[in-house]
C-alpha cells in the first residue's frame, strides 16, 4: 500500500507515471481532475475577448485564439475548432505569444559606427530602418546593371538585358511570415536583387 491509498496497486501507479501524469493517467489513479481543469480554463479566459487567428509562420496555416483583456494580449493558444489543427500548434506556433509580449524584446539596435571601437546603442529602430533603407539605395544605384555581356557559342560578344544588382543579398529569418517574406521578395525583385534566400529553406 502506498501513501495515494488502497485503491492504487503498483501497477496503475506506474502505467500512470509512465503516461507522464495525463489527465488519463490521474484518471487511472482514481483522481478526477476534469473540473478543476475545467475551472483553471475558465479563470485564465475569464472576462476575454477571444479572437480567431492564423499562426503566421508557415503554409500550415493553424488556426490560433487570441485572447485579448483591456486591448492586451494575455494568451495565445491553438483553435479546437480549426479543422487543420484541432486546437494543437507545433512548438513554434505555440511560442507566439512569447513573440508578441516579450520584455526581452529588442526595441533598440546596437550600431558601430565605421572605424569606431564602441557600441553605440541608444539607435532606435526607425534610425536602423532609415540607415538600411539609404545604404541600400546608395549601393544598388552604384552597382545597378542593365545589361551583361558575355560570348555565345561563336565566341561573338553579346550583350543580355539583366536589370540586377550582385552587390545586395537578401536572407530572410524563420520569424518571418508568409505575407512579409511575399512582400520582401516583391521588393528585391523590383530593385534588382538575384540573391534572394531565407533561413527556413537552408
Ligand atoms: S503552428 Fe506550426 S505547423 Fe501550424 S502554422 Fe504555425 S508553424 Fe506551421
Amino acid at each position: 500500500m502506498s501513501a495515494a491509498g488502497p485503491a492504487l496497486e503498483r501497477r496503475t501507479f506506474l502505467k500512470a507515471a509512465g503516461g507522464g501524469f495525463t489527465l488519463g493517467g490521474l484518471l487511472g489513479l482514481g483522481l478526477d481532475l476534469r473540473a478543476a481543469q475545467e475551472e483553471a480554463r475558465h479563470l485564465k479566459i475569464a472576462g476575454v475577448r477571444e479572437v480567431p487567428s492564423v499562426c503566421p509562420y508557415c503554409a500550415v496555416g493553424c488556426g490560433q485564439l487570441v485572447h485579448v483583456r483591456d486591448q492586451r494580449i494575455i494568451n495565445i493558444e491553438g483553435n479546437p475548432e480549426s479543422p487543420i489543427n484541432q486546437g494543437t500548434l507545433c512548438p513554434k506556433g505555440a511560442a507566439t505569444y512569447q513573440l508578441a509580449v516579450n520584455p526581452n524584446r529588442v526595441t533598440r539596435v546596437w550600431h558601430r559606427a565605421p572605424g569606431a571601437s564602441e557600441w553605440d546603442k541608444t539607435k532606435t529602430l526607425d534610425w536602423a530602418m532609415r540607415r538600411i533603407a539609404q545604404l541600400v539605395k546608395e549601393t544598388r544605384d552604384a552597382t545597378f546593371q542593365e545589361t551583361w555581356t558575355t560570348r555565345d557559342s561563336q565566341g561573338r560578344e553579346v550583350s543580355k538585358t539583366v536589370n540586377h544588382t550582385l552587390a545586395i543579398a537578401s536572407l530572410g529569418g524563420a520569424t518571418m511570415d508568409n505575407e512579409w517574406n511575399y512582400v520582401q521578395a516583391k521588393l528585391m525583385r523590383a530593385l534588382g536583387v538575384v540573391f534572394i534566400e531565407n533561413q527556413a529553406r537552408i
